[in-house]
């Protein structure tokens, strides 16, 4: 059956971070550079932050006390003010006659200083930005509040994302169909797991 509604992330399923993130996180990675208090390799930090809310970066490295609250000073007051463009193929999606929720986890200035750069804001009924730095709210919980808040059976509704660890495995708690945005090939794709690598390969999964 067609889907109703379409929830979306944002980071790495609309846009690349990576086409803005060395630009964007300079003066945290001089931070954490100049600091040194974590153990671990620092391109691997600087790589997983690109794809991985802070906190769980700062948590597997092992930050210091004093770096993870350096970090989260300068992250809370950050915002990007360039032109961002969406992935090719977001048209078709934008184009598409469903209901369409954007929920990102990220710090809350930051997320929107982005969709305002991306010009995508009016894409979508509402947006949520799952802030860890202010709320103990998850994706799951905020999943189950689009379905509620708006009558949605789980097989109404699509959850599309880059991560399998966070937005996939949340919408799969919930018995809500998933389909893995894998644009650069970085997840392993296995067999029971709807895959796309441009949103012009959506239709079939919303229909
Ligand atoms: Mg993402």
């Amino acid at each position: 059956m067609g889907k109703k509604a379409i929830i979306l992330d944002l980071d790495n399923t609309i846009y690349p971070v990576s086409a803005i993130g060395d630009k964007l996180f300079k003066t945290l990675f001089t931070l954490i550079e100049e600091k040194g208090e974590y153990k671990g390799n620092l391109e691997e930090i600087k790589s997983r932050i690109m794809r991985q809310p802070f906190q769980v970066v700062a948590n597997d490295f092992s930050f210091s006390e004093q770096l993870v609250a350096e970090c989260l000073q300068l992250l809370s007051a950050l915002t990007y003010e360039d032109k961002m463009e969406p992935y090719e193929g977001y048209e078709t999606l934008r184009s598409f006659p469903c209901k369409k929720y954007l929920v990102t986890t990220g710090f809350t200035r930051l997320q929107y200083s982005k969709i305002k750069q991306l010009g995508i804001g009016n894409d979508y009924e509402v947006i949520f930005v799952v802030d860890p730095s202010q709320s103990e709210l998850t994706k799951k919980d905020i999943f189950q509040k689009i379905l509620a808040e708006h009558q949605y059976t789980p097989d109404e509704v699509l959850v599309v994302g880059d991560d399998p660890h966070s937005e996939i495995k949340a919408a799969k708690e919930l018995g809500i169909e998933t389909v893995l945005y894998n644009h650069n090939r970085e997840q392993p794709e296995l067999n029971d797991q709807k895959t796309i690598h441009s949103f012009k390969e959506i239709t079939p999964y919303l229909n």
